[in-house]
């Protein structure tokens, strides 16, 4: 079946409203803040959760984005996410490495160049330190839920990458929408979960809507790099074989939250921030990284 490119903008639109409504994602008067990063993930959310938001009057968006202090890279993407914001009225706050951490991310590899910590790329660390600080803007803002763009595609990379590093485990806490575990912590929710990249990027497109394109300058986390490429070779050859991956973790995940029982969440002892540990992981790395 071919469709014209609104048929298909809004053919999204009602995917991602069919995936919202199914996990219950939303209440009809949340305060909710959108991760947007200029990528086209995120950008496409935007767009798609500002049209269904028009149905709902007492909800609230709010756009959020981390700069992490990365020259040449990050700049560009906040304008084009102030852009987008700006397009469809949306309110827009930054929140940054350096506030927050002392440090801008290139001073970080830089120090982690200069030193011994050659256990985590600066994905790996990147990634810890992006949660914490998008949590933390979360929070500021008065937010009852946190959106990321992450696709069906990021969801069965996670699912082989866990499965890879033997933490299975941790998938009974990857669901579509977050429990409230602790008063810090907003619960995370991801309306794109059961949508292809393809078709968000497409979505992108179609609705001429701006992005950015290029990759970051860090290069990504190698295996999560090779479970893309495995993914995509096999979703080529079987279509709908990523679907099949997602759901087989969705039908299984309530005996995986039997198994992984609940984690009793502690403060962390230097920031206060939840954790598990009684240092956090962020506190451990800035420790590291001096
Ligand atoms: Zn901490």
């Amino acid at each position: 079946m071919r469709l014209c490119r609104k048929c298909f903008a809004e053919s999204i639109e009602e995917k991602t409203r069919a995936t919202i409504a199914k996990y219950r994602m939303f209440s009809h008067d949340d305060r909710i803040a959108v991760a947007v990063s200029g990528g086209k993930d995120s950008v496409s959310l935007l767009h798609v959760l500002a049209k269904i938001e028009e149905r709902y009057p007492k909800a609230e968006l709010v756009a959020v984005t981390v700069d992490e202090g990365i020259k040449g890279y990050r700049d560009e993407a906040l304008r084009i996410a102030a852009e987008n914001c700006k397009e469809l009225g949306v309110e827009h706050r930054i929140v940054t490495f350096r506030r927050l951490f002392g440090r801008t991310f290139d001073q970080m590899v830089e120090r982690v160049r200069g030193c011994d910590v050659v256990n985590l790329t600066p994905c790996a660390y990147c990634g810890v330190l992006r949660r914490k600080a998008l949590n933390a803007a979360a929070r500021n803002v008065g937010a009852d839920k946190l959106v990321t763009g992450h696709t069906l595609d990021d969801e069965t990379q996670t699912i082989l990458l866990n499965i890879f590093h033997g933490d299975v485990l941790r998938l009974a806490k990857e669901k579509p929408v977050t429990d409230m575990v602790h008063a810090k912590l907003v619960r995370r929710v991801k309306p794109f979960c059961e949508i292809p990249e393809r078709e968000t990027a497409l979505y992108a497109f179609v609705k001429s809507v701006r992005f950015q394109g290029s990759p970051c300058p860090y290069a990504g986390e190698a295996l999560r790099n090779d479970a893309r490429a495995i993914l995509n070779g096999l979703e080529e050859e079987h279509p709908g074989i990523m679907f099949s991956i997602f759901k087989s973790i969705e039908r299984i995940r309530p005996a995986l939250e039997v198994m992984a029982k609940k984690e009793g969440l502690k403060e962390c002892a230097e920031c206060g921030e939840p954790t598990t540990d009684n240092v956090c992981r962020t506190c451990q790395m800035r420790k590291q990284i001096g």
